[in-house]
């Protein structure tokens, strides 16, 4: 319901499709692909994706295969909901065997991350998993006080800085190493919150990872970048430097409950061909929801 409310904005871009397809005929085929192709576009889908679902469409069109308006809008959101789930994207945490598994969340200031690690650590502490927090936003000095906040009011351990000088890398080093020798199950590492054109930051990340991958071989299990769902296309660019950085295992969208951007979060997935993992859908403990793709899709055309 919350992201069937946030994406009303962009429900309302795409109706206009609904009313296209009312009236659509053979003849009329290139008008309403054209039109249909515009409306895509003002709901952030980006151009390479608008292009490639309306050829595909076409291509089903003139072979006969959809033969009417409502054919097509079917086909139209099957196609969508094939571009988030193709390419065996596995949305589940992939936590592997070895104990603890190390999530990482990375991304820009604002983004969400360190709410969305607090409301993974309820989410898994549901589930009975045995939880440590590590507060490796070492930059931002209030970000160590948030994760606190939520680690107390998930009822989990932290590891923070214990001086100025500490970098994030032996923030997180130091926190798997107590997972590994206490018995944890997951350890949720949050990074400081960078922008993609920081060269030093970004590099930060990847020592971050390396620190973690020296405790633990073949840690972090998960690296989720934190993508603001409100900030349109821009999210794409972020992803493609954050991936190519450190290299993405899911994407976690969040404010979906706000005034949120449909079509971007497509272009995302099937550009970098990396899943969306989790949702956040509020600030509460209990909003951050596993990503239902059908769900999505029914979202954004009404
Ligand atoms: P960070 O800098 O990436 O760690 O971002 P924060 O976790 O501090 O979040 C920035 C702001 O966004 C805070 O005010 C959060 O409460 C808010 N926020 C995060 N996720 C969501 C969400 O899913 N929905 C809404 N409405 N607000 C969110």
């Amino acid at each position: 319901e919350k992201i069937f409310s946030g994406f009303s904005k962009t429900r309302e871009n795409l109706a206009v499709i609904d009313e296209l397809l009312l009236y659509w005929n053979l003849a009329d085929t290139d008008r309403v692909l054209d039109e249909l192709e515009e409306a895509l576009l003002v709901s952030d889908f980006g151009p390479r994706i608008s292009m490639k679902i309306v050829d595909s469409l076409r291509g089903d069109i003139l072979a006969g295969k959809l033969k009417s308006g409502n054919e097509i809008k079917d086909a139209l959101k099957r196609s969508v909901l094939d571009l988030l789930t193709s390419k065996g994207k596995k949305t589940e945490l992939q936590l592997g065997f070895r104990k603890p598994a190390v999530i990482m969340v990375v991304g820009v200031n604002g983004g969400g991350k360190t709410t969305s690690l607090g409301k993974l650590a309820h989410r898994l502490k549901k589930e009975g998993v045995k939880v440590l927090m590590a507060a490796g936003d070492t930059f931002r000095a209030a970000a160590s006080e948030q994760l606190e906040v939520w680690a107390e009011r998930t009822g989990s351990e932290i590891v923070v800085a214990e001086g100025e000088k500490i970098k994030a890398p032996s923030v997180l080093s130091q926190a798997v190493k107590r997972g590994k020798e206490q018995g944890y199950d997951v350890v949720l590492c949050d990074t400081s919150g960078r922008l993609h054109t920081n060269y030093s930051l970004m590099e930060e990340l990847v020592s971050c990872k390396k620190a973690v991958a020296k405790v633990i071989p073949g840690a972090p299990n998960e690296i989720l970048q934190v993508l603001d769902g409100t900030t349109g296309l821009n999210m794409l660019q972020q992803a493609r430097e954050f991936n190519e950085v450190v290299g993405l295992t899911g994407l976690v969208l969040t404010k979906l409950d706000g005034s949120a951007r449909g079509g971007c979060v497509v272009s995302v997935v099937d550009e970098l061909g990396i899943p969306v993992k989790f949702v956040g859908v509020g600030e509460g403990l209990d909003d951050l929801q596993p990503f239902d793709a059908e769900a999505f899709v029914n979202a954004i055309f009404s």
